[in-house]
């Protein structure tokens, strides 16, 4: 059932993918038009500069009266990184399958741009970042990068770059973190306005009399800092250069404008950027006839956004696969849950994703409805088994309707709440059977190990934080030994002998990760640990345990290996309270099956941000000299998809540990609750794209689709690993 519901998702994807035909299919990879009057040129990008922060700022607003200026539609997805690309390569990028397309030649990036354009003309390009815009690495001839703040040191190597290249791009940030901490017309806000004055006022003296000037923002923001798809965040652009006239023009330039506008001014008009021969106006009479006859002519071609029925088919059959896994009702609790949420999900994230301490965080509170879902069973049949049905209901209803995006109100960080709450429901089965001490200690380990082990941070929807063990980089030796000690502990519980033998692996699993070992060694083991299917059926759970504990440290930095280990070990406490109860019932597989769904979902979270983005796959390339591995792509996928998928292939090792052969029907139960999530954020998927006057597109709708995609990977992974085990297990007896 997860791989049907994967590839309903593929389905989904290429229906979205077609009706929205990305630019990136169109880029010719022409050279510029050169144009030898060329100016040399500053981008200044002062990152979340909204209208009225240009106006309360007295260099930027007599530059914008006296330069072209206009006021600016950010990109679709609001984001610095995403706006950025726009404005450098002229072009809006929408692509479900970008990473397929980058993984072949291991190509990634924004493809042809500015920078690129200027390099290949001959001319230098310099450039001064907060390390934000890695993409960019290969398209300058020098860069350095500041963090923690505006300094006077950024000031000067700025204006050092200005002196002898042709191209600088200076990325400002400090705003956007400002603007995110004080509201706007706080002094500290004001304070961010006059520094970032002061630094433009520097800027426009010491600028060499032959560089011209492009100040611009990324997006804007709201009163309180916020820029998200959906929101209204213009921001501005303000030029001076004596190639194009200076005039403020009315409504809004779409940010890939900037392309133009910089191409116009350093002499390369990108045939790859966007543009309309309208902007020819704003050209002055310095730029070459060429040129301006190649803009007045030839219109850029803007892909059509196009849906329509095609969307109907993956919609209904999601809606099939939601009745064939759980009856009619299901299916049309699923329709309703999956299209409600996304026709009503711009505003609601509009709404909900607010500046830390406005209203709650979602993952505060979302143990007030299963909490009362189990009092609720207890109270109406005042049984404890009862206790247990509601906590179940409500935690299946809360994970139902948790958004398919990467914040707080996404599953990972809700998963704080469902996965003890899942603990506490197997305990009440057997509580007051005795051994009740046993029961609040699986429930407080629960109750303290699953906080830690979402408490992340997410930035562009990916998670890049880990927060619980930041104190790695600063204790490694300490970091070390908690690894070990995980490690440890996980073969312990996995590896079935006599117990002399069984703390002897363990000590040997424990010194895994702490032993120096050259990282070729570590390789190796790894290629063991991609074959351990291989191994004689009854061996593979100690293959795999002790060739993850091995080769850990060439796959992850450490507070990730520390949540690899600790995402099976957390999830077996569920499982473990699974264990002493009698009657195996609905409850009991369910509730089994939620637990092994989130927990790898959650496991995702560590070994690739859930994001695309935070799939790496370095650790392999480094070892294949040349261009080895664009012919080995094949290779390197597969290694990448043992290294995300660690945390379902141990938790499908602990399952069949605690809970035996009957691990099966947790297994099944499993694929069919990722079906029904999978079928809601598919349908959420449709509701959104229907909704009037919906801006779903860009990076946040690919991110949609990939979560769909994940979950069903999530159960298709872990059922391939529970039959690859359980065949091993049913072998060897
Ligand atoms: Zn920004």
């Amino acid at each position: 059932m997860s791989w049907i519901a994967a590839l309903l998702v593929v389905l989904l994807a290429a229906v979205v993918e077609s009706g929205f035909r990305s630019d990136a299919d169109a880029v010719s990879g022409a050279p510029a038009l050169e144009d030898s009057g060329g100016r040399r040129l500053m981008i200044v990008i002062l990152d979340s500069l909204t209208p009225e922060d240009a106006a309360a700022m007295p260099v930027l607003h007599s530059m914008m009266k006296r330069g072209l200026s206009a006021t600016v539609e950010p990109c679709l997805d609001r984001l610095t990184k995403m706006c950025i690309d726009e404005a450098l390569t002229g072009r809006q990028y929408f692509s479900l399958f970008g990473l397929l397309r980058n993984l072949g030649p291991l190509e990634s990036g924004p493809g042809p741009n500015l920078l690129r354009d200027a390099r290949s003309a001959g001319r230098s390009v310099a450039m001064v970042s907060a390390g934000d815009l890695g993409a960019y690495d290969g398209d300058v001839d020098v860069q350095e990068i500041f963090k923690g703040g505006y300094s006077s040191a950024e000031m000067e190597t700025l204006m050092g770059f200005a002196k002898d290249h042709d191209l600088v791009v200076y990325h400002y940030r400090w705003h956007d973190s400002i603007s995110h901490r004080a509201r706007m017309g706080s002094s500290r806000y004001k304070r961010s306005l006059r520094r970032m004055n002061g630094a433009l006022a520097k800027i426009e003296r010491r600028l060499p009399t032959d560089m011209d000037l492009m100040v611009l923002g990324d997006h804007g923001h709201t009163k309180d800092g916020r820029h998200l798809q959906g929101l209204d965040v213009p921001t501005v652009l303000a030029v001076r250069s004596p190639r194009v006239v200076g005039e403020s023009l009315d409504g809004r330039l779409p940010l890939t404008a900037a392309r133009f506008i910089s191409g116009v001014i350093m002499g390369l008009h990108s045939p790859d950027s966007r543009w309309e021969p309208a902007w020819s106006s704003w050209i002055t009479g310095r730029v070459s006839l060429a040129l301006r006859a190649a803009v007045a002519e030839k219109p850029a071609p803007v892909p059509e956004r196009e849906l329509g029925l095609s969307l109907a088919l993956p919609l209904v059959a999601f809606v099939g696969l939601a009745a064939w896994v759980g009856g009619g009702w299901a299916a049309l609790l699923v329709a309703l849950i999956g299209l409600g949420m996304g026709l009503g999900l711009e505003d609601f994230t509009a709404r909900v994703h607010n500046a830390r301490g406005a209203i709650p965080r979602l993952q505060h509170i979302s143990w007030v409805p299963i909490l009362a879902g189990g009092l609720i069973g207890l109270l109406a049949r005042r049984r404890w088994r009862d206790a247990w049905t509601g906590l179940l209901v409500a935690t299946g209803l809360v994970l139902a309707v948790l958004l398919p995006i990467n914040a707080h109100y996404g599953v990972m960080k809700n998963a704080t709440n469902l996965m003890p709450a899942l603990a506490i429901g197997g305990c009440t089965a057997w509580v007051f059977r005795g051994r009740w001490w046993l029961a609040v200690g699986t429930i407080l380990a629960a109750m303290w190990a699953w906080p830690h082990l979402t408490w992340v941070r997410f930035v562009n929807l990916e998670v890049r934080t880990y927060k619980s063990f930041r104190w790695m980089a600063e204790q490694p030796e300490l970091a070390l030994a908690l690894i070990g000690l995980l490690a440890g502990v996980l073969a312990l519980a996995l590896i079935r002998d006599r117990w002399p033998v069984r703390v002897g692996w363990a000590l040997f699993a424990a010194a895994g990760p702490v032993v120096p070992l050259p990282e070729s060694a570590r390789l190796g083991v790894f290629l063991l640990l991609c074959g351990v299917w291989l191994f004689p059926p009854a061996k593979r759970v100690f293959y795999l345990v002790q060739s993850v504990a091995w080769s850990l440290p060439l796959l992850f930095p450490l507070e990730q290996q520390a949540g690899v280990l600790g995402i099976p070990l957390a999830t077996g406490l569920v499982l473990f309270s699974l264990r002493a109860v009698p009657e195996r019932d609905w409850r009991w597989r369910w509730t089994g099956a939620l637990a092994v769904c989130v927990g790898g979902f959650v496991g995702l979270g560590w070994t690739m941000g859930l994001s695309v983005s935070g799939i790496d796959f370095g650790f392999l390339v480094r070892f294949l000299p040349g261009n080895l591995h664009e012919r080995l792509w094949w290779l390197v996928g597969m290694g990448t998809v043992v290294k995300v998928f660690l945390p379902v292939m141990l938790i499908a090792a602990m399952t069949q540990r605690i809970l035996g052969a009957q691990g099966r029907v947790v297994f099944t139960t499993a694929s069919r609750a990722v079906a029904l999530r999978v079928a809601i954020i598919g349908l959420c998927v449709g509701g959104w794209l229907m909704a009037p006057e919906s801006s779903a597109a860009g990076v946040k709708l690919a991110s949609v689709i990939q979560d769909a995609f994940y979950w069903a990977l999530v159960g298709g992974m872990g059922a391939l690993s529970w039959a690859a085990l359980e065949r091993g297990a049913a072998r060897a007896a």
